[in-house]
């Protein structure tokens, strides 16, 4: 399924370099909105960048990708010392092909992480790399996201369905 998630953590410093390393991924496509912090936030949250030089000291290899403009992209990244790209055009394959060929690494040894499955969960599929979907990090404000939440639903109900919990 291209919807359903593989994999869904409560957060992003759910994720552990021993789960990475059991799927052989070493290299992380990261979501900024909801996923690292909360929408328009220039700060992340100190467990979220802990999190993030854990990953770093374990030589994974991270870079943002959001679909988000360069104006609130550029200066999250830099502040954090990820490279990034801006206007990823997820779900299209665009944003993940620029941060493999960056890091010249195959496409087997990365994931996308994020909060959004029409979004995050369906770029991995159609990229054809492991999606681990992290649960939002706060209520959304805008309302389209708001409807992309209700259409969510029964793909998160078919992952539950299916014996799939939060990681
Ligand atoms: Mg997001």
């Amino acid at each position: 399924m291209l919807l359903t998630p593989q994999y869904l953590f409560q957060d992003v410093t759910h994720i552990t370099p021993a789960f990475l390393r059991s799927q052989g991924i070493r290299a992380l496509v990261l979501d900024v909105d909801n996923t690292l912090t909360l929408h328009d936030d220039p700060q992340v949250p100190a467990r979220v960048r802990a999190w993030l030089e854990e990953m770093q000291g374990e030589g994974i290899l991270l870079t943002i990708a959001s679909n988000n403009g360069q104006q609130r992209v550029e200066p999250f990244a830099r502040a954090l010392g990820l490279e990034y790209v801006a206007k990823a055009h997820k779900p299209l394959s665009q944003g993940l092909e620029k941060a493999r060929s960056r890091w010249g690494i195959s496409r087997r040894e990365m994931a996308i992480v994020g909060d959004q499955l029409f979004t995050d969960r369906l770029a991995g599929s159609l990229y054809g790399i492991p999606a681990l979907v992290t649960r939002p990090l706060g209520p959304e404000t805008k309302w389209y996201i708001r409807l992309k939440r209700v259409l969510e639903k029964p793909f998160f109900g078919l992952y539950f369905a299916k014996g799939g919990k939060i990681l």
